[in-house]
């Protein structure tokens, strides 16, 4: 493949490869009716010719085939692709959850294979706030609890956490389940507490796998606003995997994936 052309027609159709700090060329799937925040022209993540093969038994499945890649701070970007095409996996190496197998992930511009386990996981802790596909919450733990988690990793004191938490509870609605255990909570509640816990640390990216899967309308619309407003008013960097248009129009940049590469014009 001729890499070159491959990237210069990544960058007329997405805008995403911008080395020289020109706008962003998004027009073609900028929503008029959302309001945005500012783009940085800045690159807070960037993958260079990432691959990733998982190894189990002795079979090798290569997830990602080369995946070049650049977010800009402050943008809301949506990733879509068929089930098996390596959005998941994409999305561990953005947040620096796994390492590639081979090329490279630089988050801030510092080389996270150049970082100890114990580095990036402190790094990781501070940047970036995830949201897992199943929430991933701790089932012997409230609400309020499952959101201080994070904070204790950063060692953060107990009382702060707790104000914190209970900040970030109200300010996704759910104060009046701050005692609550996951199992005590509907879908759409936990994927709050799970958005709520993301952002316990103040991440600069905050990142969301199948985000609204098996949501109502009402409840996606929320969610997504309030994602919209955390873009807009704390210019987070925000990726979100959906397989649904409606979600994908909120971002600025949709990223189509097939078959571990980066799809051109899809
Ligand atoms: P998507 O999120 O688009 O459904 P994934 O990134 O989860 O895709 O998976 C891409 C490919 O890698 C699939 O073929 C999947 O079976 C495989 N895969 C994902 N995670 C692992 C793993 N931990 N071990 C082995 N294979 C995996
Ligand atoms: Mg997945």
């Amino acid at each position: 493949m001729n890499w070159e052309k491959w990237i210069y027609s990544l960058e007329d159709k997405f805008g995403i490869i911008n080395n020289n700090g020109t706008e962003n060329k998004m027009n073609q799937y900028t929503n008029p009716g959302i309001e945005r925040g500012e783009i940085m022209n800045n690159t807070i993540i960037e993958l260079q010719d990432v691959k990733k093969i998982y190894k189990m038994d002795g079979v090798e499945t290569p997830a990602l085939r080369g995946v070049d890649l650049k977010i800009n701070k402050g943008e809301f970007v949506a990733i879509m692709g068929p089930s098996g095409s390596g959005k998941s996996t994409l999305l561990h190496m953005v947040g620096a959850l796994d390492r590639p197998t081979s090329g490279k992930v630089f988050l801030d511009g510092v080389d996270i294979s150049t970082l100890k386990e114990s580095e990036l996981a402190r790094l990781r802790g501070r940047k970036i706030g995830i949201v897992f596909q199943f929430f991933n919450l701790h089932p012997t733990l409230t609400a309020l609890e499952n959101i201080e988690l994070p904070m204790i990793v950063i060692e953060k004191d107990k009382k702060e956490r707790q104000q914190r938490a209970l900040q970030l509870l109200r300010a996704v609605g759910l104060e009046h389940r701050a005692h609550h255990l996951p199992s005590q909570l509907s879908g759409g509640e936990q994927q709050r507490i799970a958005i709520a816990r993301a952002l316990a640390n103040e991440p600069e990216i905050i990142l969301a796998d199948e985000l609204t899967g098996n949501l109502d309308t009402k409840t996606k619309a929320e969610i997504m606003n309030f994602l919209l407003k955390l873009q807009k008013e704390k210019k987070m960097t925000v990726t979100v995997i959906t397989h649904e248009p409606e979600i994908a129009q909120y971002a600025e940049t949709i990223i189509h994936i097939v078959d571990g590469r980066i799809k051109v014009g899809g």
